[in-house]
């Protein structure tokens, strides 16, 4: 049998990997051989010894907190980034993804934009929240994220308690996940007050007005609401071994609850807030050295489900404005375009992190939890999105160098030692170490459960 495409490499299935060939037709996996010329096609891509991996999908981006970013900008930089698949937040400005026409609008953008694919985070209002669930559920979005801390009344609300309650069991009810942004209002705004008002306005004091407790106690209240309603849980951009440990107790009880955490917690500490100031400035923020290692050994355990770039496409206006005062600058940092081969170097090549987790964490998992069934993984039947990393190569992180319109960076002038070398989204080649990235617009909407290809 002749396929369309024939892709060589070491491949990595959650069998184990091998040197091995992927048979490519209609955009799928055909076929998956172990050994090299054992498969015909017309069109040979052949890695040599480069790792191919399912395409890697990042559940958590925002498009358009900066609208001079959107779809097109964002996909291409995934693209780069060895990102076949990912999730947009519904954060958007100016209008957040909250009702059903704003919703059309985005997929219509996707269709319309997108070099590779991408699934949609719906949102509730602030005022009135539940009744949009079942009309965003059956347009397609892959899950509900709501926040318990105020970043805009309009565009990122804080929710009601009772609100919470309400949207979890509607949410339940469809089968669809719901996420939050875990931080606990009062308390920080209490101390970020407190502190702007006796002028400790340096970039530690985004630290310390934001210590533990007010991630633990949000997630904890959350936790203890998703068990009564039944929920599917998921807590976004953990920062903290505290968290995981309570996410535990009721993960261990019945409580259908995953969590992710960022690359940023894994990678940077307080002493990178302390030196790179704004650029460094994230929501949760960078923790204490020992907390980053009590993080990263529950990775290392198993206990994450995944992680996620929260890629936030500021530009250097948005952060030199909190040159003076942290407090000013806006919070995260982009990701979509380094957040693979920096966790690469990191975890596979520091930690010894089997290259089958590398997928788990930051392909499989995403898939599953989000009834992604198309993508994630390399088996037969499913969406031929791969990529290809080439290990032992070095080159040095430029923050004016990104396809993002971001332009800051705390990875900036940072050293890696492998690269995406090329990524294909249903069997298309998307991006190339030395063609770069397409132009051609061959991104879909993806809607749960049914995967890749619906319009
Ligand atoms: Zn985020």
């Amino acid at each position: 049998m002749k396929f369309e495409k024939v892709v060589r490499g070491r491949i990595v299935t959650p069998a184990g990997e091998f040197p091995g060939e992927i048979g490519i037709s209609d955009g799928v996996i055909a076929e998956i051989a172990e050994g090299r010329d054992t498969l015909e096609a017309d069109e040979i891509h052949d890695f040599g010894k480069d790792f191919v991996f399912p395409g890697f999908i990042d559940t958590h981006v925002h498009c358009y907190s900066n609208p001079n970013e959107g779809i097109r900008r964002a996909s291409q930089a995934a693209a780069r980034g060895g990102i076949t698949t990912f999730l947009d937040m519904p954060y958007d400005l100016p209008n957040p993804v909250s009702n059903g026409d704003i919703l059309k609008e985005k997929i219509k953008t996707i269709n319309d934009e997108a070099v590779m694919d991408i699934a949609l985070w719906g949102t509730v209002p602030k005022e009135d929240g539940p009744q949009v669930v079942a009309e965003l559920a059956d347009l397609g979005v892959a899950a509900f994220k709501l926040s318990t801390f105020e970043t805009d009344p309009y565009r990122f609300p804080r929710i009601s308690d009772a609100d919470i309650l309400e949207t979890m069991k509607l949410t339940a009810e469809k089968g669809q996940v719901i996420a939050f942004h875990a931080e606990n209002d009062e308390l920080l705004t209490q101390y970020m007050d407190k502190a702007q008002a006796e002028q400790n306005i340096e970039p530690i004091y985004h630290n310390l007005t934001r210590p533990p407790v007010t991630e633990t106690t949000a997630v904890i209240k959350l936790l203890d609401m998703a068990s009564w309603a039944d929920a599917k849980l998921h807590i976004v951009h953990v920062s903290h071994a505290r968290s995981i440990d309570y996410i535990n107790w009721f993960k261990s009880n019945g409580t259908n609850v995953t969590a992710e955490t960022c690359y940023n917690y894994l990678l940077l500490d307080t002493d990178d807030l302390k030196e790179h100031g704004p650029k460094a400035k994230i929501n949760p923020p960078l923790r204490d050295p020992h907390e980053v290692a009590a993080l990263e050994e529950k990775v290392m355990e198993g206990e994450i489900d995944f992680i996620t770039s929260d890629h936030a496409p500021w530009q250097k206006e948005h952060k030199t404005i909190g040159n003076e005062d942290i407090f000013k600058a806006k919070s995260g940092t982009p990701g979509l375009e380094i957040m693979i081969p920096l966790l690469f170097d990191h975890l596979v090549g520091r930690k010894s992190m089997s290259l089958n987790q590398f997928a788990e964490l930051l392909a499989t998992a995403p898939a599953r939890r989000f009834n992604l069934g198309r993508k994630g993984s390399i088996e037969k039947g499913r969406d031929a999105d791969l990529t290809i990393l080439k290990d032992k190569t070095r080159w040095i992180i430029d923050e004016d160098d990104f396809i993002s319109v971001a332009d800051v960076s705390p990875y900036h002038g940072h050293e890696v030692d492998n690269r995406v070398e090329a990524a294909f989204v249903r069997g298309k080649v998307v991006y190339t170490h030395e063609d770069g990235v397409t132009d051609e617009v061959s991104g879909r909407f993806v809607r749960p459960d049914e995967g890749g290809g619906q319009g």
